[in-house]
């Protein structure tokens, strides 16, 4: 078997939970795990994150694996349901429902549910992705309130740049203008907004990126915020190469030794997800040291330098992200973000849990 692993650890999913609780000790928790729990495996997550009081995910498919796997907390699909057939399934599951648009709320308003439903209802505070304008939003809520389908409704939007200096007064101030003197619950931080904006805490904190370990603020590292990261990509040397000053190694040549160069090959490419566009010096840990990639990342194998590292051999340990050299690093290197590199992680990386 081709060494390559990805390490998830409970410990650190715990200690990042505990972190959100700390920022946020009035909030209920909703922790986001679409996209496969952001690459780290959905059920695996969960279970890392069972002290969590609800769970978002986007598909139904998702939701029911959830509470087939026995998780009995709120979960909520985020961009509600895609189809009338899956309101009766989303019932019977106690599925709660983001509704963002007239079909979403037509469909709700024509049903003949057996169990009512929660709903989430999505405002548009200027991200004009998802969700009602502020004229549209009293409106639609009267009318869920007077859907005998809905059990009850949380009020919500998500803002468009609470990780840039832009930050979230527009769009809060918005929203709170909007649903003045309304007692419903509230939903409106991301990650970024729990560690930036206290004032957006509300009822319910919606933390996805920073569960992870990851930084939602590209000029702060995920250190700074006293994240650790719970995924270890790891991967081990299993060739040795030695260039001579003029020699180059990889496709197209992209990194040409100007002196002696040691050079391990790696089992980690970008058909594992690590990114292709990582260029020549992004950072990687071998035996414990960093260093630094050299060459073009190819679909199973990238090249490390070891010039300085005479102790490495074959069989030496690499991690290519997690403790030692933080997903952030990768990215940025690469022109990316850490959510991207975590959620392209490929499925043929063997995953296991460890406490
Ligand atoms: C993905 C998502 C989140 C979590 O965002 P992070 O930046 O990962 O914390 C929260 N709310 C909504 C609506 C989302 O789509």
């Amino acid at each position: 078997m081709r060494p390559i692993q990805a390490t998830i650890s409970h410990s650190a999913f715990q200690h990042n939970l505990n972190v959100v609780k700390q920022h946020a000790p009035q909030s209920k928790i909703m922790a986001v795990v679409k996209a496969n729990a952001y690459g780290h495996g959905l059920t695996n997550a969960a279970h890392g994150l069972n002290d969590a009081d609800g769970f978002a995910v986007l598909g139904l498919d998702e939701a029911i694996d959830l509470r087939e796997a026995g998780f009995t907390q709120n979960i909520l699909l985020l961009e509600g349901l895609f189809s009338r057939q899956e309101l009766p399934i989303a019932a019977s599951f106690g599925i709660d429902l983001v509704v963002h648009s007239e079909p979403q709320l037509l469909m709700l308003e024509k049903a003949q549910l057996k169990q009512p439903i929660h709903v989430h209802l999505k405002m548009n505070s200027g991200m004009n992705r998802l969700g009602f304008t502020p004229a549209q939003y009293l409106p639609v809520f009267s009318r869920l309130q007077a859907c005998r389908n809905v059990s009850g409704t949380t009020l919500m939007t998500h803002f468009a740049t609470a990780d840039e200096t832009l930050g979230v007064t527009q769009a809060l101030t918005l929203f709170q203008k909007t649903t003045q003197g309304l007692q419903q619950p509230l939903s409106l931080a991301n990650s970024a907004s729990i560690l930036r904006y206290p004032q957006t805490h509300a009822d319910w904190v919606r933390p996805g990126i920073m569960l992870y370990g990851a930084s939602p603020v590209t000029d702060t590292d995920a250190a700074t915020f006293n994240l650790k990261s719970v995924m270890t990509l790891g991967s081990e040397i299993i060739s040795i190469q030695t260039l001579s000053a003029g020699e180059s190694v990889g496709y197209g040549h992209l990194f040409t030794a100007s002196k002696t160069t040691r050079v391990g090959i790696v089992a980690c490419g970008y058909a594992d997800g690590y990114p292709r566009h990582a260029p020549n010096g992004t950072p990687i840990a071998v035996n414990g040291v960093i260093t630094q990639t050299i060459g073009r990342v190819s679909m199973d194998m990238l090249y490390v330098d070891l010039t300085d590292m005479p102790q490495a051999q074959i069989g030496s340990p690499v991690e290519l992200w997690g403790q030692q050299v933080s997903v952030d690093k990768v990215a940025e290197a690469s022109g990316t973000v850490g959510y991207e590199l975590l959620c392209a992680l490929a499925p043929r990386v063997p995953m296991q849990a460890v406490a």
